[in-house]
């Protein structure tokens, strides 16, 4: 009788730490740093389709102002990526070079220049695992180079 009980306790052990573990391996951040380049230090990032909320962290680690050396990300399908890129330097600088109210617009945030730092938060929802999805930079002739893909597991 107290075998079982202890096999029962170590069970409900395991359970537990194998819960934690995939709850610990959830990925429900976009962590990307940027500088005076036209480049985001990463090519791929990836996310979990599970997560409820999503939430973009941009470093800006150069010197450089958002007038100059600005960068912001911006997510879209990859099939529209293009011309959310075209139609976002419209809105200007003060626009965030993002088209308003747009529903190509998953998610974006704002511009920043060197020493700063922003976030932006989404609703995992929005995206669909196995679709295709571009990050990119819509500050201008940016995107052309400063863009990656964006996995959903
Ligand atoms: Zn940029």
């Amino acid at each position: 009788m107290r075998t079982l009980t202890l096999l029962i306790l170590v069970l409900a052990l395991l359970a537990f730490l194998f819960a934690a573990g995939a709850a610990r391996a959830d990925n429900c951040s976009i962590d990307l740093k940027v500088g005076d380049s036209m480049k985001f230090d990463q090519r791929t990032v990836s996310v979990s389709s599970t997560c409820k909320s999503i939430t973009i962290h941009l470093a800006h680690q150069g010197q450089m102002p958002a007038q100059s050396m600005g960068h912001n990300v911006v997510i879209t399908s990859t099939d529209a990526f293009q011309s959310v890129a075209n139609d976002g330097l419209k809105a200007g600088l003060s626009g965030n070079y993002v088209p308003p109210n747009d529903k190509r617009v998953i998610a974006s945030t704002k511009i920043i220049g060197g020493g700063e730092k922003t976030t932006s938060s989404f609703a995992g929802s929005l995206l669909k695992p196995g679709a295709a999805y571009t990050f990119f930079c819509s500050a201008p002739g940016h995107s052309s180079v400063m863009r990656g893909q964006l996995l959903v597991e």
